[in-house]
């Protein structure tokens, strides 16, 4: 008999774009999972912001009906039909149109490509795999993009913007931990000491940044990584130092950037974008390496908290409203 599991499953109540969204807890087969060669036992998965935009219902982001979100999980292979997996490896999946285009994290089961599966490093548990997740995986590619471009600790602070979310709060452990002086901007100045216990060494207000401000203003960072977009990316670029290089992988503050070339022209500033989601194999491998060398699991443990499937809903809507600090775990098994 094939045996039932738990999985939030999102379907579409009629035709065209504008037909209502329905997220529900349910349970299915592993007959009913898309097409792969590996099946793995999911132990967690984790609440991105991609994540708050598929369960609120309103997002084009998935691309078929029916669809379990969840863009990351980690567990165990069950079954492979790919010689490079066997049963009982550790592994986890980030992106890849998980949860978009094809059965995501939000289940106990998962059926997919060996291709996009990374073995989850030593030093890391399953758990620890998924407090990192794609939000803390994206941080270590922009250090990624600061360091190819040149970036070392001598040259001066970095900034880190939407610091106490997800992507925030590990891009400020990794980049302390790495002797960069880190200034976080946030919205939440009540979490200033939160911000200097991952190792930031000045807290300044997000609407220090999300006001219009002039093309070029006085220079006071060598990087940054932001994850706000929009006007703040504007000011961010515009008080880069000269030579200086900000990583861009997020839209929490608007997908527009209404800048002006005076950064790149005059200041030699490098905008170097990042995306997660189709990043090659290799360099994903490189980020995973480093996250296992680089970041600080007691930090890890200090801005992660740990949910049951059912609470996956309430925290879908916490972080679309930003009041998610740091990142969440979801334990698909509770
Ligand atoms: P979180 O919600 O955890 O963090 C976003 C943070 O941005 C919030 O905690 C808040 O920080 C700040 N923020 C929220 N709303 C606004 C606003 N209106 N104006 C300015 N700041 C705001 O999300 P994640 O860290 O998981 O993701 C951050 C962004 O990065 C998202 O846009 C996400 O889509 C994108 N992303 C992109 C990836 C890629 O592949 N390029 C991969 C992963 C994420 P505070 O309260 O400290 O101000």
């Amino acid at each position: 008999m094939t045996e039932n599991f738990r999985a939030i499953l999102v379907t579409k109540e009629g035709d065209g774009k504008q037909a209502p969204q329905r997220a529900q807890l349910t349970t299915i087969t592993i007959d009913d999972l898309m097409a792969g060669d590996v099946v793995v036992a999911v132990e967690y998965s984790t609440v991105n912001y991609k994540d708050g935009l598929v369960l609120s219902g309103t997002s084009p982001i998935i691309r078929r009906f029916p669809m379990i979100p969840g863009i990351d999980l980690a567990g165990t292979v069950e079954s492979s039909e790919n010689d490079n997996f066997k049963a009982g490896d550790r592994v986890l999946v980030n992106g890849w149109g998980l949860g978009e285009g094809h059965y995501g994290g939000f289940a106990q089961r998962a059926r997919v490509k060996a291709d996009w599966l990374i073995k989850v490093p030593e030093a890391l548990t399953t758990s620890q795999a998924m407090a990192i997740g794609t939000a803390g995986y994206t941080a270590m590619l922009c250090i990624l993009e600061l360091e190819r471009h040149g970036l070392s600790s001598d040259d001066g602070p970095v900034l880190v913007t939407g610091a106490a979310g997800g992507v925030g709060s590990v891009a400020i452990a990794l980049l302390a931990r790495l002797g960069f002086r880190v200034i976080a901007s946030t919205g939440r100045m009540s979490e200033a000491d939160y911000l200097k216990s991952l190792g930031a060494s000045e807290i300044i207000e997000r609407s220090e940044l999300s006001e219009k401000g002039r093309p070029l203003d006085k220079q006071r960072w060598a990087g940054a990584v932001d994850s706000v977009g929009s006007m703040t990316l504007a000011n961010v670029l515009a008080r880069t130092r000269y030579g200086g290089v900000v990583a861009a992988c997020g839209l929490a503050g608007g997908s527009d950037l209404p800048t002006t070339v005076m950064p790149f022209i005059l200041r030699n500033v490098t905008l170097a974008g990042v995306d997660s989601v189709m990043a090659p194999k290799q360099k994903r491998e490189q980020a995973w390496r480093r996250l296992a060398r680089d970041l600080d699991l007691n930090k890890l443990a200090a801005l992660s908290r740990t949910i049951g499937l059912e609470d996956t809903f309430d925290a879908a809507k916490d972080i679309l409203a930003g009041k998610i600090r740091g990142r969440t775990i979801v334990d698909v098994n509770a």
